[in-house]
């Protein structure tokens, strides 16, 4: 059987010599690859028509981490630490992410990815969250600490995500300074850090749309986050 054709959604940066390039880090390819998927990047530069056109090939989307979604399109608070916004990169996720939720086709969102599934469909975020939630752990490790568990992820035994994952503690590293305040309507909150924070939605009518707040690109070594690149495979290839 062929293998599932997996989009992901990249950033714009700029090589050495200031030129434009579409970029994403290998660990999101190499976590689809070793799940059985076919990675496919998709530019952030695109016309809505050709995303679009692109988005039909798809057998699944995963929206990769990056910087911060702008606070217009959820009515955020201003703070001087909202930083790397991307308009073509919003208005491209944004209008992907409603797309598959409409389409009911298989949606990994991975921290920058669980924002915007939160803001896609009308939740809000914290723009930062140690001004804004009382007795926040650190949560913005800086990116050399990408494979150091720092905190927990207690997951709700009653969810699809405590399927998949097959534990309900969870071991998760966490470089993020925004986070999921509050949650749109069609989600629900799957798991949680110890200060509350959500770590975790999903939706519960959906073939397979999960988001989670860390980044398990960088911890596949962990069984439980084998689980959850080969669940988003497969639910993508049926
Ligand atoms: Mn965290």
């Amino acid at each position: 059987m062929a293998k599932p054709l997996i989009g992901i959604t990249t950033r714009n940066g700029k090589d050495s010599d200031g030129h434009p390039l579409t970029a994403l880090q290998h660990s999101y390819i190499n976590a689809i690859v070793q799940a059985g998927g076919l990675p496919i990047l998709i530019p952030a530069i695109l016309s809505e028509e050709d995303f679009l056109d692109l988005y039909s090939h798809l057998s699944g989307i995963l929206f990769s981490g990056g910087g911060d979604v702008a606070k217009e399109h959820f009515s955020g608070s201003s703070h001087p630490r909202i930083g790397e916004v991307d308009e073509k990169r919003d208005f491209t996720e944004l209008s992907l992410m409603r797309t598959a939720v409409d389409d009911g086709k298989p949606i990994l969102g991975i921290c920058r990815g669980a924002q915007v599934m939160n803001v896609a469909l009308g939740g809000t975020l914290y723009t930062h969250i140690y001004d804004q939630l009382k007795g926040a752990l650190d949560h913005a490790y800086p990116g050399d600490l990408r494979r150091t568990l720092v905190h927990h992820v207690n997951v709700d035994e009653t969810t699809r995500s405590a399927e998949i994952f097959g534990e309900t503690l969870l071991n998760v590293n966490s470089l993020h300074h925004q986070g999921l305040k509050d949650i749109a309507p069609s989600l629900r909150v799957a798991g949680h850090a110890p200060d509350g924070l959500v770590e975790i939605v999903e939706i519960p009518d959906h073939r397979y749309a999960v988001g989670v707040q860390w980044h398990p690109e960088w911890l596949t070594d962990q069984p439980s986050m084998q689980r959850l690149f080969k669940s988003f495979v497969d639910a993508s290839g049926k």
